[in-house]
């Protein structure tokens, strides 16, 4: 696929999407966009965009964000991985799903050794959690964007290591008075698994959010003192966020700090920075950004894959795109792939990144931007709501 292919697909999609959504047109109205202009590399910032606010559940907007007649056809609602405060939701046609998949796919097999490597700890609930705690909005399912992730790694021996807690559920209802499921990492399945692994020298990821890994792991290390020779053959995959606190939108008043997160698993499994990937990627938007662990930033380096997609940046203030490199802005996704269901194509997130670099890695040489994530914009959003999983593990 060349690049140019997704500059025209671009243009239709915007034009497609404004003559079937309501919301998404009145953006385009807004701004007078010119639909018959050709959509060119410099001028990306001026295609009209969604803000991620009108996502939110609270907002109430995400039915009218659907394109045309997908409502009817829905697989489902794809919900943000914080099951209370205020998750944004995105409704998704099975073909945008399978593309979401894809993406993430490509991400974790560039990045990682995801086809490789047939042994998985995944620090997400297995499929049966998932369904329990599903929502129901319009009469429509809602699931959390792990169900989805879970659907990669099918076929593969996976160890679900996040877990319903029976006995500690029913003493909370007890202390409580309360019905609320205890959730939690099984620490016991970890510390086997790991024992296992390093026994018979089997190829594994470990994936998911860096705040479990980090918190869990340090605890364990911590704990016992114990290392692990994985040197040849244990690879991790980090996605989610989470490194500044924040799992979806709520605060786990835990911080990670990406530095000693790298050297306290490189410590621990005997492994080297080129073990890891990152992949950055956001309910409102079904495009994955894969990231390799830079030794000139210290910091994990982020692609925008050009085939895929393109990104803006947009000043925190003026919302005027910034053209120059490292700069901090509030980051734009835009692709016309996937998003047959939504007003998906250009979606302004509330996250500050920096692009370091708008043409090619300096490191990998792979084509397109990169850029590190800084921040938040909202950091203290989900301050004061209590998470339904537990940081903590358990027998561990
Ligand atoms: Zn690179």
């Amino acid at each position: 696929m060349s690049s140019s292919k997704v500059l025209e697909d671009l243009s239709r999609v915007v034009r497609e999407t404004a003559s079937d959504c309501e919301i998404y047109k009145k953006q385009c109205v807004n701004i007078e966009y010119d639909f018959d202009a050709t959509v060119k590399e410099p001028a990306l910032g001026e295609i009209p965009y969604v803000p991620w606010s009108f996502f939110k559940q609270s907002n109430n907007l995400f039915k009218n964000l659907i394109r045309g007649d997908s409502f009817e056809k829905l697989s489902f609602w794809m919900e943000s991985s914080s099951t209370c405060g205020d998750p944004s939701i995105v409704g998704r046609l099975d073909s945008d799903i399978e593309v979401l998949k894809e993406n993430y796919n490509t991400v974790f097999n560039s990045f990682s050794k995801k086809d490789d490597v047939n042994n998985l700890i995944l620090f997400a609930p297995g499929m049966a959690i998932i369904n329990k705690i599903r929502h129901n909005f319009h009469g429509k399912d809602a699931y959390l964007l792990y169900k989805s992730i879970v659907d990669i790694w099918d076929g593969k021996n996976v160890n679900f290591l996040l877990q319903f807690f029976l006995a500690k559920t029913i003493r909370k209802m007890i202390t409580t008075r309360k019905a609320r499921a205890v959730i939690g990492i099984n620490g016991k399945l970890l510390k086997s698994e790991l024992n296992r692994i390093e026994r018979k020298g089997i190829p594994t990821i470990m994936a998911n959010s860096p705040l479990w890994m980090h918190k869990v792991l340090n605890d364990y290390y911590q704990k016992e003192n114990r290392t692990f020779d994985l040197s040849e053959h244990f690879y991790i995959i980090t996605g989610g966020g989470g490194w500044d606190g924040t799992k979806g939108r709520v605060k786990l008043g835990y911080n990670v700090n990406k530095e000693e997160f790298i050297e306290q698993m490189c410590d621990m499994f005997h492994i080297t920075t080129d073990k890891f990937c990152d992949n950055f990627a956001a309910t409102e938007s079904p495009l994955a950004c894969g990231g390799h662990w830079s030794k000139r930033y210290n910091d994990f380096v982020l692609h925008v894959n050009h085939e895929k997609g393109r990104i803006v940046i947009r000043d925190v203030e003026s919302l005027e795109p910034i053209k120059a490199t490292g700069e901090p802005g509030i980051l734009e996704l835009i692709t016309p792939y996937g998003v047959d269901s939504y007003a998906g194509v250009a979606v302004l997130l509330d996250d500050i990144v920096q692009v370091e670099n708008w043409e090619q890695c300096p490191e990998c040489g792979r084509v397109g931007a990169i850029f590190r994530v800084i921040g938040r914009l909202t950091p203290s959003i989900g301050k004061g709501c209590s998470s339904l999983f537990s940081l903590d593990s358990h027998k561990l």
